[in-house]
């Protein structure tokens, strides 16, 4: 017992070093800068831009530039290959993470390492922290929808996985989930399966036999637990089947998951009957996961963001259950714990740890879709200088810089957050979007990149017919269900039927962005959609445009139309000619 007690997290300890670090968050950036300049003084990428081992934020800012991905993209490719001298760290990376987005269509690598392990076990432990003092939790389990994919090696013999995956696989992350009183109620055959419907079941049907000690609901992002209880209503009757007898469905056929699972599932019909009676009761399915697990104190998964459109049917599910919106990170590290865990999600903030990272802000005096329309500010725009942490204004928006211990110096994130406040002298960020995110469903990010990438792909199908592209965009719906990509062409010329099928297909195929690629997989993205417009129709939108005073020479069709933008979206929809949906992921 004392043993227990003695892993387990000592939630006001936590808080009082979060309150102390973010008291003096100034000082504490910048010897969290000073470390992690000096951890990697020998690493090439700082003697290369003159550092010379200084340690100081003047001398960095001063050296160091601000970079995108493709500006570190050979020297993480090289890491990958094999190169173990000091390229961007003073200590070998060993793992790689697989971010979202890709870089020329190719997944997009960055380094992992120990450190960014820490932060994250540090991240969960000061939000748990916060949260318990709401919310308290027992010695129980939670129901967690993860899914760890494959690690694959690179050339160099070095792992990559996706940033969760690399969490997951840490040795340390057990113990660690334990101590906040997070323990997966799923075994490991389920997390890493490799076939997410199955483990999917897997993860259902482990919670249910474990229905009176599932304290918490989660996922990394919360899109994963609606697809799972939606999972749950279309498989109820079996499941229930399979508690009630002692047996696994033969929908399960990967034997590592069939023997793991044979050792935790055994019969028990009075379980069976009750979560069936239970089930029968309800209405529309409303309330559904207190119904299932009624010791469940809360849902936690990542609800801001692109994850917002999901909270109707989360609610639906969770009926009064609260939902916690978890912390904000990325593959790069992490940035902010939500320590406010009482604000309902469309306002959950990310308190910034300042001794995690060093961090940097560059202000956005304009609304991302205000830059957007002003085509000669494209021309003109000059970035503005950062602003440090302790520097931001409350009300205003910034595109957020990381340096972290895992050799990213001066990183351009691409996301845009408002500051809504401060936590000690530490900023509260609300999560806006992503600076050159184009398309998104759920956890896919593709970016005007990679929809011109599969557009020049599926546009030489059409070559080969002798016929031309005119003009194309896109347009995420997400109003129907599941939400999916809408393509629009303009075509000069008649494609056959055949020709149109193999184009729409091809497009569907070429988002190799893994979020992309795993949500069609498992049909929480719907078929991509091909619009063919009347011709002329890029021109009535470029006389939109005019009329609302845009220069015709420097007029740039816009690649995707939001929701908001209800004016072009009508033009468009209203000049569908032909349209057909992919078959690709059958
Ligand atoms: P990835 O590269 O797959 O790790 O995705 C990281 C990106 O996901 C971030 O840069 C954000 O755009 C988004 N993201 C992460 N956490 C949150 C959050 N709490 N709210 C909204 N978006 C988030």
């Amino acid at each position: 017992m004392l043993e227990k007690i003695k892993d387990q997290v000592n939630p006001e300890k936590v808080i009082e070093e979060f309150e102390a670090v973010t008291k003096d968050a100034g000082r504490v950036q910048k010897e969290t800068l000073r470390k992690i300049l000096e951890e990697n003084s020998d690493a090439e990428y700082l003697l290369k831009h003159g550092l010379d081992g200084r340690t100081d934020p003047e001398s960095f800012k001063s050296c160091v530039p601000l970079v995108t991905h493709k500006d570190l993209e050979s020297y993480i490719q090289r890491i990958a290959d094999g190169d173990t001298s000091q390229v961007l760290t003073g200590k070998p990376i060993t793992t790689i993470s697989l971010s979202s987005g890709t870089t020329q269509g190719k997944p997009k690598f960055v380094p992992f390492n120990d450190e960014l392990m820490d932060n994250t076990m540090q991240i969960y432990r000061t939000s748990f922290a916060y949260r318990n003092r709401e919310f308290p939790l027992g010695n129980g389990k939670a129901l967690q929808f993860v899914y760890g994919s494959k690690q694959i090696l690179t050339k160099g013999g070095l792992a990559a996985g996706t940033a969760t995956t690399n969490v997951f696989r840490h040795p340390r992350f057990k113990k660690d989930m334990k101590a906040i009183r997070s323990q997966c109620c799923s075994p490991d055959e389920v997390i890493f399966g490799p076939d997410f419907h199955q483990s999917s079941y897997c993860h259902l049907l482990c919670g249910l036999m474990y229905r009176e000690e599932v304290q918490l609901v989660s996922s990394t992002f919360a899109h994963s637990i609606v697809h799972a209880f939606e999972t749950f209503v279309q498989y109820w009757e079996e499941l229930c089947a399979n508690i009630r007898d002692g047996s696994l469905s033969s929908r399960i056929t990967d034997p590592s998951i069939r023997s793991a699972m044979s050792k935790i599932i055994h019969p028990d019909p009075v379980k069976a009957d009750l979560i069936y009676n239970r089930c029968s009761n309800l209405s529309n399915w409303y309330r559904l996961i207190p119904a299932l697990f009624p010791n469940a104190k809360y849902i936690l998964g990542i609800m801001t963001g692109s994850m917002l459109p999901y909270l109707k049917k989360l609610r639906h599910y969770a009926g009064e259950l609260p939902l916690m919106s978890a912390d904000y990170g990325a593959s790069e590290g992490w940035i902010g714990a939500n320590v406010n865990p009482k604000l309902p999600p469309e306002l959950a903030t990310f308190a910034v740890l300042p001794d995690i990272g060093y961090f940097e802000f560059i202000p956005l005096n304009k609304s991302i879709e205000e830059q957007e329309q002003d085509d000669e500010s494209d021309f003109l725009r000059i970035e503005p200088k950062p602003v440090g942490l302790t520097e931001v204004k409350v009300g205003e928006e910034y595109e957020i810089i990381v340096t972290n211990f895992a050799g990213l110096y001066r990183y351009r994130l691409g996301d845009v957050v408002k500051v809504t406040g401060f936590h000690n002298s530490t900023p509260e960020l609300q999560f806006i979007c992503r600076r050159n995110l184009l398309l998104t469903v759920n956890i896919d990010k593709n970016t005007e990149k990679d929809l011109q990438l599969s557009v020049e792909a599926a546009q030489r199908l059409l070559a080969d017919e002798k016929l031309e592209l005119v003009d194309f965009t896109s347009h995420a719906d997400l109003v129907s269900e599941p939400g999916h990509y809408v393509i629009f062409w303009e075509i000069n010329g008649e494609a056959s039927e055949e020709v149109l099928n193999e184009c729409c297909n091809c497009l569907d195929q070429s988002f190799v962005d893994a979020g992309y690629v795993s949500s069609r997989k498992v049909k929480a993205i719907g078929p991509l959609e091909l619009r063919v417009l009347k011709r002329g129709t890029f021109q009535k939108i470029l006389d939109h445009y005019v009329s609302m005073g845009a220069a015709v020479s420097q007029f740039k069709t816009p690649r995707c139309v939001g929701a908001k933008n209800s004016q072009v979206l009508q033009i468009l929809c209203s000049n569908v000619d032909r349209k057909c949906f992919s078959t690709a992921f059958g």
